[in-house]
């Protein structure tokens, strides 16, 4: 079984030397296949050249030099990419991750876990702006997503190839891959997790990536639950803010012919005119949103259904990667 480290580095010079030694003192005994696989993000200090030094000498070790800073997301989906092992693992390079605990994610693996992450349960980073939003964010995931899981944002996860070659990451989304890999119906634990401060470089975010995280949810939940059928969650409000338009609209109709009640000057006219308004954009954006999702899924041949395992035919696309 081989063994693909991924990790995304974007501006952390000082700690990659570190990272390496602590990869090769976890994974030098191990007798396993195995690759790291560093990606820079754009990086404007000496991030890649010192990849490239420990890449001439290792040939475990391969990069993937982006044109730009494209983000931690983008940089993991590159690492996807590229990555041949059958266990794919990511953590980040500035060290906060510790690589002596690969060895329990895999074994993990091993037990039949698809997906595997890190709890950071006693975490290394401020309070206020770091794990207090972190702590809110996790309860919110856990609720909506139905998958739950203490931590969220651990960088540090593995992943069956399988699991991974079929999603596509967007956004912010890579803390979201468990939730998104939950609607393959796969299964998954947690483990606790070491993790340090940071000793090197600095944090490449704050407190605004709260109000990212959350509109990313949104979208996962959405793609999550109704992706295949939008048309019955936008056409169910339609069909609801449209009847009580029509009801309430229908009583002052009556209202007005056979008993002369003015209506002209009663708000619950224009709150008849607003719900079937409502209505009628609703099951609209339903129809465009079931002509999107049939465009989403049919131009990357994504599959409404995911096969664990087949008997008796060779082999199926869908159950491994295309
Ligand atoms: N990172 C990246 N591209 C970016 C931002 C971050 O590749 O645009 C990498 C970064 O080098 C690190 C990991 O993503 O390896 C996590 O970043 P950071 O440590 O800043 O996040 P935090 O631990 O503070 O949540
Ligand atoms: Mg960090």
């Amino acid at each position: 079984m081989k063994i693909s480290i991924v990790i995304p580095a974007y501006n952390e010079e000082e700690n990659i030397h570190y990272l390496y030694d602590e990869l090769n003192s976890v994974f030098g005994p191990l007798d396993s296949e195995h690759e790291f696989l560093f990606i820079d993000d754009g990086s404007s200090d000496s991030t890649l050249d010192v990849l490239r030094i420990i890449q001439e000498q290792d040939p475990h070790v391969k990069i993937i030099s982006l044109r730009k800073n494209f983000g931690q997301t983008a940089a993991m989906s590159a690492g996807f990419d590229f990555a041949s092992g059958d266990v794919i693992v990511t953590m980040d390079a500035d060290l906060q991750n510790d690589p002596q605990d690969i060895p329990q994610l895999i074994d993990k693996i091993n037990e039949g876990y698809d997906v595997v992450t890190g709890w950071r349960f006693d975490r290394k980073d401020a309070f206020l702006n770091r794990r207090l939003p972190s702590i809110i964010a996790n309860k919110i995931i856990s609720w909506t997503t139905q998958v739950s899981l203490h931590d969220y944002g651990c960088t540090l996860k593995a992943f069956r190839r399988e699991v991974i070659k079929n999603i596509k990451l967007y956004g912010e989304m890579h803390r979201f891959i468990p939730a998104i890999a939950s609607g393959m119906g796969i299964s998954f634990t947690e483990i606790k997790v070491n993790h340090r401060p940071r000793r090197f470089g600095t944090s490449k975010y704050g407190i605004s990536r709260t109000i990212r995280v959350v509109l990313d949810l949104i979208t996962v939940k959405f793609l999550l639950s109704y992706s295949t059928r939008p048309i019955q969650v936008f056409g169910l409000l339609g069909v609801i803010s449209g009847s009580i338009g029509i009801l309430i609209a229908l009583v002052m109709t009556i209202q007005r012919q056979f008993f002369g009640v003015p209506i002209a000057d009663r708000p619950l006219l224009l709150l008849a005119i607003l719900l079937i308004f409502v209505g009628i954009q609703f099951i609209s954006i339903g129809l465009i949103a079931e002509l999107q999702s049939r465009t989403y899924h049919e131009s990357q041949q994504k599959p409404v259904y995911f096969v664990r395992d087949v008997y008796g035919i060779k082999d199926v696309a869908n159950k491994r990667d295309y």
